[in-house]
């Protein structure tokens, strides 16, 4: 199979784009009277100072994420939500009724929808029964019009990490894009792949503010990737795709970083004590290990016990129709409370 190229992969109609030009993107340099962007100069009715566009690159964001994760800002893409990345990854190397993507069942649903969405075609291999990575499978799936192969470490909805053996075969052997999926990565044991990207120019990897960072409704997902692949995405975004008011919203998020890490502490200490309740219950069947702030198990009856949770104003994951998955709920780990609350339902099951 031939080296990956950036330039083989990408779509003809993006290597050849002229981006949206901005105001603020043409004008560099310091004035003090803006009339360039045909914003409203008095104002808004509101006491907040939200009248001008945002940055469209969010430097001061990405230059605090370069200092946190210790990686150039060149190499990092802001979306909202990696939803969004998501969504361009898919649109910047796929052309809507010729090439396909390549995803791993059971895992997140997004990927799947994207493609759609773009009319592109999505191959399936199935995770093994251990919820591992099928290489040879893999392997045989991909053909000439495969772009893109999402992976997703640890993996929603099984909460385990995809072995790292596993994933760089797949980097040396594929000549697309390979997306490691790390929204969860700040409650796992292993470090991120972000470690390795110099190593490999087709790896793009993402993650989020939406979980242990626990800002999911401000919307806010990063790409990582090399220099040439983030440019790519910015040139195909929405201009002014992260509002001013989540750019500082972020901001002061990350520079809180110590506080982030003890409520991340706490969850994993609630995961670890769900995990050992678990084990007293006789319905629950299987109990999956977790790097994730969330758990699967496979249950007797998961529509009863699903029905019965709401019952008890308690709402999980239903996860049985996906493959692999039949009769698993997934469960969030919650607030020790509301922890207490789950544990004394299940007790009273049946
Ligand atoms: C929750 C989740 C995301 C986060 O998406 P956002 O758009 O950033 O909120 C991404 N990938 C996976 C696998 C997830 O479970």
């Amino acid at each position: 199979m031939s080296e990956f190229s950036l330039d083989n992969t990408l779509r003809d109609n993006i290597k050849k784009l002229i981006p949206y030009s901005s105001a603020r993107s043409e004008f560099e340099g310091d004035a003090q009277i803006f009339l360039d962007a045909n914003e409203n100069s008095l104002g808004s009715s509101i006491d907040v100072n939200y009248n001008r566009y945002p940055d469209p690159l969010q430097k001061q964001l990405k230059q605090k994420l370069s200092t946190i994760k210790n990686i150039h800002a060149q190499n990092i893409f802001v979306g909202n939500g990696s939803d969004e990345a998501i969504d361009l990854l898919i649109r910047a190397f796929c052309n809507p009724g010729i090439d396909n993507i390549l995803i791993f069942p059971p895992t997140y649903g997004m990927y799947e929808v994207a493609a759609e969405i773009n009319d592109v075609a999505i191959k399936k291999v199935l995770l093994t029964e251990d919820f591992q990575l099928n290489i040879d499978a893999a392997k045989n799936a991909i053909d000439a019009k495969t772009k893109i192969l999402w992976v997703c470490s640890p993996n929603n909805p099984t909460g385990n990490l995809l072995a790292e053996e596993s994933i760089e075969r797949l980097l040396q052997n594929f000549n697309g894009i390979v997306v490691v999926d790390e929204a969860y990565i700040d409650f796992a044991s292993q470090h991120s792949w972000i470690k390795r990207l110099n190593e490999f120019p087709n790896l793009v990897v993402l993650q989020t503010l939406s979980k242990a960072w626990g800002l999911a409704g401000l919307r806010i997902g990063f790409a990582y990737a090399s220099a040439t692949i983030i440019s790519v995405l910015n040139k195909i975004k929405p201009p002014y795709n992260i509002s001013e008011a989540t750019q500082q919203l972020a901001l002061t998020a990350l520079q809180n970083e110590e506080q982030a890490k003890e409520k991340k502490n706490v969850l994993i200490q609630q995961k670890e004590r769900l995990l050992e309740a678990f084990q007293h219950f006789d319905f629950i069947k299987k109990i999956f290990p977790s790097d994730a702030n969330f758990i699967l198990i496979k249950v007797d009856n998961a529509n009863e016990l699903y029905k019965y949770l709401l019952s008890k104003n308690i709402v999980v994951r239903n996860r049985s129709s996906q493959p692999l998955c039949e009769n698993s709920l997934r469960v969030t780990v919650g607030t020790p409370q509301e922890n207490d609350k789950l544990l004394m339902a299940l007790k009273e099951y049946k």
